[in-house]
């Protein structure tokens, strides 16, 4: 049991390393094709950018899948995972930051400040090149700092 949270909570920071590292260097890289739109962005809900849902949800079924069949064994966990980080990003990055969605409109705080700013500034670059700021939930000190500065202030 809490080996298995463990294993739970392990893949969900491994995850963020992951969408940093793809971020990074395969969507500001040879997947840019699929990024381009969610750094100039076009008409319409949905985004090229979307497809890294997709892409990502297939390692969590199969480990899901994989992991129930086998007895609920540890696959079933990083499966589990995997979804969760899936879902945070969703509601941090789309709804959250980008306002996909109209939720969250009241959340304030030193840490949602933090990591919204950063990713603000991964958005002042409209092109691959010269990138900064491409982790979501984990974002370099600076960002609290300026954070809690201007909580003071507002
Ligand atoms: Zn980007
Ligand atoms: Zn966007
Ligand atoms: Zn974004």
């Amino acid at each position: 049991m809490v080996l298995n949270f463990l294993i739970l909570v392990s893949t969900f920071f491994f995850m963020e390393f992951m969408a940093w590292f793809t971020h990074k260097y395969v969507m500001h890289g040879l997947g840019w094709y699929f990024h381009r739109d969610h750094h100039q962005h076009e008409r319409g809900f949905f985004e090229k950018n979307d497809v890294f849902f997709l892409i990502f949800a297939i390692p969590s079924w199969l480990f899901t899948m994989f992991g129930m069949m086998d007895g609920n064994d540890w696959k079933l966990f990083v499966g589990l995972g995997i979804a969760l980080y899936g879902l945070s990003y969703f509601l941090v990055h789309d709804v959250f930051i980008h306002r996909r969605f109209d939720w969250f409109k009241r959340t304030d705080n030193v840490y949602f400040r933090a990591i919204r700013k950063a990713h603000k500034v991964h958005h002042k670059h409209l092109n691959k090149e010269e990138g900064e700021c491409f982790g979501m939930l984990i974002v370099p000190f600076k960002y609290f700092r300026e954070a809690k500065r201007s909580m003071k202030t507002s």
